[in-house]
């Protein structure tokens, strides 16, 4: 079932996938556990940058959070939008519960070894797009950094 225990915004975002699919009624099936499976990915990730934003702003006597900023290579496949709204989850009750999410996306870079095209990979076509040959080679776009953090700082009287 489409249910979850994770919050009230998942089970919204996967039922409106479902009912779209199910035409009235709630579609059980191979689209919903890869939806399911993509919620579960994006919450996993959201937990990860708050469990790290949260250990670096107490190594540094932060009172609060209110920025992170991080950068996801496109490999990931992330979805920007269950990303935030999985963050919005995982930040609540922590020292990021007020903290604003930026994201950049980094690109894969496609490197032609017939012609020596560098450029970065469009629409999951792997083959070069200036000569057309297949022998390429694949670079980045698996990063997954948290690239930096705004933190309010206790005085230290
Ligand atoms: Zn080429």
């Amino acid at each position: 079932m489409c249910s979850d225990p994770t919050g009230r915004s998942f089970r919204e975002s996967v039922d409106r996938e479902c009912w779209s699919l199910g035409g009235g009624g709630i579609l059980v099936g191979p689209r919903c556990i890869t939806e399911w499976t993509r919620v579960v990915h994006e919450l996993a990730l959201a937990t990860s940058l708050i469990d790290a934003a949260v250990g670096e702003a107490r190594a540094h006597r932060g009172r609060s959070i209110t920025g992170v900023r991080c950068r996801i290579g496109r490999l990931r496949q992330v979805d920007d939008q269950l990303l935030r709204e999985a963050f919005e989850v995982a930040k609540a009750g922590t020292l990021a519960s007020h903290a604003q999410l930026e994201v950049v996306y980094t690109p894969i870079l496609l490197e032609c070894l017939e012609c020596g095209l560098r450029t970065d990979l469009e629409a999951w076509r792997f083959d070069c797009p200036r000569c057309a040959a297949v022998r390429v080679r694949l670079d980045g776009g698996d990063e997954m950094e948290l690239a930096s953090l705004d933190v309010e700082v206790d005085d230290a009287d």
